[in-house]
């Protein structure tokens, strides 16, 4: 599917507002992980790996993107989960469920193993018990998944001053980072509290038309609170769009709030990117439900 603008008309403004869905990219390889993905399967094709091996947590969108366009690109699948307790939970876990489906295989690791994730004793382990693979870091950042996300904006972007995207690790701002015009501001909202953020992003751009907002992660990652909930189900429900809890919620309601705060001159134009991360609204909805407190409106 293609990825479009949509208009987002505001009442009592002259602020310009668009929100480019990519969401609609794929139904499971959502939004940014798509365009992540892109390249790192092209390398992997010609390394002749067979196998990706990757890592996230219990709801990981990446998670189940990985899966999902492994499948798709003849791939074995490896997710590396955090949380030796998910390994008797698949069933009711939709994101792991899913993944499980598109055939991915699981190794299950303690939290303390998993810290240690990125030491060659722990990849050592694996290439041990499952052979050669390409591996994804957590969250897929790295050079070819920047390289993916340069290409979100286009041409006809170009009439934007502004440009808001959620951040995990920081790879698809930093990728809009480098295809922006010196003339536009991007504007990354962390979804985590995260002081090494600013610092991995100047690892993968040069440009300097960028800021992070820090006030709108809700708690950290993961987290989110009543108001944020009751946000994500009025955005819904006023302009059919609907956005998850742990990314796109949080920047959105951030960019409103700038809006409203009048941090943004009249008349800008500011393009917003639904990078997806619509299936961790299942997860999420568990968990409301076990403490009784409202869920968030599912589409469809
Ligand atoms: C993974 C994800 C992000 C964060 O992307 P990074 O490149 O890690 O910053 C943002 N939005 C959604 C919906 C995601 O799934």
């Amino acid at each position: 599917m293609e990825s479009y603008n949509q208009k987002i008309v505001l009442e009592h403004s002259d602020i310009t507002l668009f929100i480019k869905r990519e969401d609609l990219l794929h139904p499971y390889v959502s939004g940014n992980k798509f365009r992540k993905l892109k390249y790192n399967l092209l390398q992997a094709k010609k390394e002749e790996k067979e196998t990706l091996l990757t890592f996230g947590g219990a709801y990981s969108n990446h998670i189940l993107a990985v899966a999902a366009a492994g499948c798709e690109n003849g791939f074995k699948t490896i997710g590396v989960i955090r949380g030796e307790e998910l390994a008797a939970k698949i069933a009711s876990n939709p994101t792991l469920r899913k993944a499980q489906e598109f055939g991915m295989v699981f190794e299950f690791v303690s939290r303390e193993a998993y810290r240690e994730k990125n030491s060659k004793a722990f990849i050592d382990a694996l290439v041990l018990q499952y052979g050669e693979f390409y591996m994804l870091p957590e969250g897929g950042t790295n050079d070819c998944a920047v390289k993916g996300c340069e290409e979100i904006l286009t041409a006809e972007d170009d009439v934007f001053d502004y440009i808001c995207c959620a951040v995990g690790t920081g790879g698809t701002l930093s990728g809009i980072i480098n295809c922006s015009k010196d003339s536009q501001q991007v504007l990354g909202f962390p979804a985590l509290k995260g002081e090494f953020l600013r610092e991995d992003i100047c690892n993968f751009v040069t440009k300097s038309n960028w800021t992070l907002q820090t006030d709108y992660h809700f708690g950290g990652y993961g987290k989110c609170t009543t108001e944020l909930i009751s946000f994500i189900n009025e955005f819904y429900v006023h302009y059919k769009i609907p956005l998850d809890p742990v990314y796109t919620g949080k920047m959105v309601y951030g960019v409103l709030d700038l809006i409203a705060k009048k941090v943004f001159p009249a008349h800008s134009k500011i393009l917003m990117i639904h990078t997806g991360g619509l299936q961790g609204i299942a997860g999420m909805n568990l968990k409301l439900r076990q403490n009784k407190q409202t869920e968030i409106i599912v589409h469809d």
